[in-house]
């Protein structure tokens, strides 16, 4: 979808185009965009029975056959619901909305914008004199469909992660899975739990997934039901967020750091036999900013020590390694539902994926106090468990999940190919695999000048489309390596990492969702380059 553009029709728009007066080829224009997918088309829930009534009324008058006009209006109706969703507007200050309108039917419109917080939004009508209360502009069909296909990119600053733009895309789902919740109270294990673990096994192909109230939690209870505890190793990768290790320290045991790849930042395969001792028992690759890691590899050398495969993959849910989807390419994978990952709830969440019976069922007792039945604890476990609020959440995000993964997938290939041409270093992708994107992260030798330079915005002349300075906000992933941590630096163990140190010092992330428009991802690319990269 180009940008993120929204329209709540008004009721005259409406029925003026199913009478064919005014506007209603601009309308029908309006609605072939939505049906493409280049604009959001709303109603507000309260015009739907006006429409309905005005409707029928105009077809009486014009002479339809009093048992025809039902049937018309219907077909009419379902058309619309094709390319519409319903805005409601419960929540909101009614009395206040109200209490100050000149017009209440327009109040209630105007004020059901306020579910679209953020967002561009206007409100298209007839009515010259409609009141949206201040809130929004309100143009006519033909002023709107210059406003959808105007390009605006320049217009303040691009956001980090967009989670604004996809909520508002499935608005509706998220309100109705989030009231279903509510009403029926069941906060904790309720049957969203079952269904969302249900879904995410068969997406991943893994036999069982279970829910866990983080990415962390899911790392650190694999371990446990691993029987990871003091005196033992696992080897992982120094350059990744500290959770990946933090869970290690946290049972007692000894992390490992085997040095990563310099073009993937993923771990090294062939450097984990060299570190490998009678205590190693387990290895936790990272699926780094998306990319799956040398899984064959890595499985091989472990299953010739006898060693579990834990892939971190909180940064990869949707990627796949040589047709099968990450969590499910080792003897556990975990993943992270924190907003920002590829598949984020509103809150913290997590999942683990195996298809070990044995482990499956630890991991559960694990995640509620080590229970196998009511209050008898056959292990230590933990208070894990996921909400049943963001279960719901991740429900309605899963319906379009696919689609995100392969704006993903496009828009970093779109990336690639730029960086590419403007000479910047990148992180390299395989062939064998796909990688999500959750970050898309570049090389540079100036960082933090460059990334002085792209907060406070470049005007470049090669770069026309912004008429005042683009401020494009970045992060770094990670800054530090884990075994120069200063709470890491005595506890880990493992030979010199000089790759990872070297990507520390230069890898910069930059904005990337799935909603990123070409000409925003143009605008970026020229921007670095303008910026003055050193290589
Ligand atoms: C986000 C992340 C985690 C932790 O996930 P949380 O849900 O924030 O606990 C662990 N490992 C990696 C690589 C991550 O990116």
């Amino acid at each position: 979808m180009r940008g993120d553009k929204h329209l709540l029709l008004d009721v005259n728009v409406i029925v003026d185009t199913w009478l064919g007066l005014g506007s209603e080829e601009i309308t029908e224009k309006i609605l072939d965009l939505s049906r493409a997918d280049q604009v959001k088309l709303w109603l507000s829930a309260s015009s739907i029975p006006t429409i309905e009534y005005v409707a029928k009324r105009s077809f009486k008058q014009r002479g339809v056959p009093p048992d025809e006009v039902q049937t018309l209006v219907s077909g009419l109706m379902t058309d619309l619901f094709q390319c519409v969703d319903i805005l409601t507007n419960y929540g909101f200050d009614q009395k206040g909305i109200y209490s100050s309108a000149k017009d209440f039917e327009d109040a209630q419109i105007a004020a059901s914008i306020r579910s679209l917080h953020g967002a561009s939004v206007c409100i298209v009508s007839e009515d010259e004199e409609f009141d949206a209360l201040g809130e929004v502009p309100v143009f006519n069909p033909a002023q709107a469909l210059a406003w959808i296909t105007s390009s605006d990119t320049a217009k303040g600053s691009i956001p980090f992660i967009d989670l604004a733009a996809q909520q508002h895309r499935i608005l509706p789902n998220i309100e109705k899975n989030i009231a279903t919740v509510l009403r029926h109270g069941q906060y904790i294990m309720g049957p969203e739990i079952k269904q969302l673990e249900e879904k995410l096994a068969t997406y991943t192909g893994a036999q069982h997934c279970i829910t866990v109230a983080s990415g962390t939690e899911a790392l650190l209870i694999s371990l446990m039901a691993l029987g990871i505890g003091p005196g033992v190793e696992v080897i992982t990768p120094p350059f990744t967020f500290v959770a990946t290790a933090e869970v290690i320290v946290l049972l007692g045991a000894t992390p490992v750091f085997v040095d990563v790849e310099p073009d993937t930042c993923n771990i090294d395969p062939s450097k984990i036999k060299a570190a490998i001792t009678d205590k190693t028992k387990a290895i936790i690759p990272v699926s780094l900013y998306g990319q799956p890691a040398d899984m064959d590899e890595i499985n091989a050398v472990a299953a010739k020590h006898g060693l579990p495969v834990i892939e971190d993959a909180c940064q990869s849910f949707g990627a796949t390694y040589k047709g099968r989807k990450s969590c499910n390419v080792s003897t556990v994978g975990c993943t992270s539902f924190f907003p920002s990952k590829p598949l984020g709830c509103y809150g913290d969440g997590g999942a683990i994926f195996t298809s070990d019976d044995a482990l499956a069922q630890a991991c559960r007792e694990i995640r509620v106090h080590g229970q196998s039945k009511r209050y008898v604890h056959t292990r230590i476990g933990v208070g894990g468990r996921f909400d049943t609020i963001q279960a719901a959440v991740l429900l309605a995000k899963l319906e379009q999940f696919e689609w995100e993964i392969k704006q993903r997938i496009k828009i970093g290939a779109q990336y690639n190919q730029l960086m590419d041409q403007h000479g910047i270093q990148r992180v390299q992708q395989r062939p064998d695999r796909t990688g999500v994107f959750a970050q898309y992260t570049v090389l540079v030798d100036n960082r933090d000048e460059l990334q002085k330079r792209l907060t406070e915005g470049v005007s470049s002349s090669s770069f026309t489309l912004p008429p005042s300075p683009l401020s494009i906000p970045t992060a770094v992933h990670y800054p530090i390596p884990l075994n120069e941590q200063p709470a890491y630096k005595t506890l880990c163990k493992g030979a010199e990492t000089p790759v990872a140190a070297a990507l520390a010092q230069r890898v910069i992330s930059l904005p990337m969702h799935a909603y990123l428009a070409t000409d925003q991802q143009i605008a970026i690319s020229t921007t670095v380059a303008g910026a003055g990269v050193i290589k």
